[in-house]
C-alpha cells in the first residue's frame, strides 16, 4: 500500500483533501468527550443517523453510542482513498467511529449511497430488518446540494440566496483575511422551490413512511431533524433565504409526522451555528461565527457540535422531566447563542468590524482551527511531514 504525506488543500470554502490521522483524532476527542460525561439514561437502542459521517449527524451517532451504549446504522455521501487522492473527511471519520464502536462491543454499520434513493432505503430497511430488527431513533442529518428525486429521477439544485430583495451586507472574505461587501441577487421562485426539495421535509417523511412500512419502527420510536435560526442579522440569507424556506418545510414536515404516528414523534431541534462543511457555504455565516465564537469563548459557553448533541440527549431526547419547547414546539439547544446579552455584543461588534480589526473584535483564528480540524489538519498533536496510508477500509462496507 502506498502512503504519502497529505497537506490541505483550500478551494474555497471547502477542502478538497483530508488527513486520516488528524481525523482519527478528532473523532477520538469528541467520542473522549461523551465518554466523560455521566452515560445516558432511557437512551435510544438502535438508531438510524442519515448524514452520519460529519458535523451534527457525526456527532449524533457518537452521543447515541458512545453515551447510551447504542447500536447505530449512519447513512453518508463520501468519497475512498486510493493510491494517488486521500478520502473525504467522512469517510475517515467513519473508519475511526466504526473501529472505536467495535472495540466497545457496540455494533456499527455504515453505507455509503445516496441517502434521496429508494435503493439506499431498501438496504438500510434490509439490514435492520437482519440485524436490529426495529430502530427506537431516526437522526435526520443531511446537508445537500442536489437531490435525484427517486420516483421522477429529477435533478433539484439549492441555493443559498435572499428571497425578499436583493441582500448587501458584510461578508468575510476567509481566503484573504478581509471584510469586504457581498452583493447576492434574490432567488427565483423555482430556485426556492428546488432549495425544498433538497433540504425540506420530503425525504425525511419518505425515511420515516418507509421504515413504518417495513414494519422497523419501534412503537416508541422518536425521529429529529436539525434546523437553525440565529439572529437578524443573518435572516436575509438564512431564515428568510431559500434554505429558511427549506427549513420551514422540514417544520411542516414534523407537525404532519406527527399527525400521522403520534403527537411527540418528530421533533425539530433548532442547534447553534457551527463550523461545518455546510455552514462554511453560506455567504456572511462564516463572519458571524467568528463573532459569536468571540463572544460565547468570553463568557465561557462555546460549544461543538458533541457538546450541542450531548446536551440535545441529555437534557431534552432522553430526559424523563420534560424537555422545554417553544412556542412552536421546537428543542432550542441554540439558547445560549441567543442569549440577549450574547446577541447583543455579536450585534454590537458586527457594526464595528473591519479587516483592520478581525483579529481584536472576531475569533477568526478559532473559526479557520476549528474550519482545518474538520478535515484532520491543524492539530498539534500530529506530524503532517510523515507519510500515512490514505486508503482506510471502513469496517462494515467490507461485510
Ligand atoms: P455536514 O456537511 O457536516 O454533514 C452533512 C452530512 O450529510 C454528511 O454526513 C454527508 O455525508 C451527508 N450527505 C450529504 N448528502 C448526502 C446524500 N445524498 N446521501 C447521504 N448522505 C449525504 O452538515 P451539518 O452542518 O452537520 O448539517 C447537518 C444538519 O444540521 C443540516 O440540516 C443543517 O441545516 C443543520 N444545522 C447546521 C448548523 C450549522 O451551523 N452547521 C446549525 C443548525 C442546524
Amino acid at each position: 500500500m502506498v502512503d504519502m504525506i497529505i497537506e490541505p488543500k483550500i478551494r474555497g470554502f471547502i477542502c478538497t483533501t483530508a488527513h486520516p490521522d488528524g481525523c482519527e483524532l478528532h473523532v477520538q476527542k469528541q467520542i473522549d468527550y461523551v465518554k466523560s460525561k455521566p452515560s445516558l439514561e432511557d437512551a435510544p437502542k438502535c438508531v438510524l443517523v442519515v448524514g452520519a459521517s460529519t458535523g451534527y449527524g457525526l456527532a449524533s451517532r457518537i452521543v447515541a453510542a458512545f453515551g447510551g451504549k447504542a447500536s447505530t446504522i449512519g447513512i453518508f455521501f463520501e468519497r475512498e482513498g486510493s493510491e494517488r487522492k486521500p478520502a473525504s473527511a467522512g469517510w475517515y471519520n467513519s473508519v475511526v467511529f466504526e473501529a472505536a464502536a467495535e472495540k466497545e462491543g457496540l455494533y456499527a454499520k455504515s453505507f455509503n449511497g445516496d441517502a434521496f434513493s429508494n435503493e439506499i432505503k431498501r438496504e438500510v430497511i434490509a439490514t435492520i430488518q437482519k440485524d436490529l430488527g426495529q430502530v427506537d431513533m431516526i437522526v435526520y442529518s443531511l446537508a445537500s446540494p442536489r437531490r435525484v428525486d427517486p420516483v421522477t429521477g429529477q435533478i433539484y439544485k439549492s441555493v443559498l440566496k435572499p428571497t425578499k430583495s436583493q441582500f448587501t451586507d458584510k461578508n468575510l472574505n476567509t481566503d484573504k483575511k478581509e471584510i469586504e461587501s457581498v452583493t447576492i441577487e434574490s432567488a427565483t421562485e423555482e430556485e426556492i422551490a428546488q432549495t425544498i426539495k433538497v433540504m425540506g421535509g420530503e425525504d425525511w417523511k419518505m425515511w420515516i413512511e418507509a421504515l413504518s412500512e417495513a414494519g422497523v419502527l419501534a412503537d416508541n420510536f422518536q425521529t429529529v431533524a436539525y434546523s437553525y435560526i440565529g439572529p437578524k442579522i443573518t435572516w436575509e440569507i438564512y431564515t428568510d433565504g431559500t434554505i429558511g424556506h427549506a427549513k420551514l418545510d422540514l417544520e411542516k414536515t414534523a407537525q404532519e409526522l406527527n399527525n400521522q404516528f403520534g403527537s411527540g414523534k418528530a421533533v425539530i431541534s433548532i442547534n447553534k451555528a457551527l463550523v461545518t462543511q455546510a455552514s462554511s457555504a453560506i455567504p456572511v455565516v462564516p463572519l458571524y461565527i467568528s463573532i459569536l465564537y468571540k463572544v460565547m469563548k468570553s463568557k465561557g459557553l462555546h460549544e461543538k457540535c458533541v457538546e450541542q448533541i450531548y446536551r440535545l440527549f441529555a437534557d431534552h431526547l432522553c430526559s424523563t422531566d420534560g424537555s422545554q419547547f417553544d412556542e412552536k414546539g421546537r428543542i432550542r439547544i441554540d439558547n445560549w447563542e441567543m442569549r440577549e446579552d450574547v446577541q447583543a455584543e455579536v450585534v454590537r461588534i458586527w457594526k464595528e468590524i473591519t479587516t483592520e480589526t478581525i483579529d481584536e473584535l472576531a475569533d477568526f483564528a478559532g473559526y479557520q482551527k476549528e474550519f482545518y480540524n474538520l478535515f484532520g489538519f491543524d492539530f498539534p498533536e500530529i506530524d503532517y511531514n510523515k507519510d500515512t496510508a490514505p486508503i482506510r477500509p471502513i469496517p462494515s462496507l467490507l461485510r
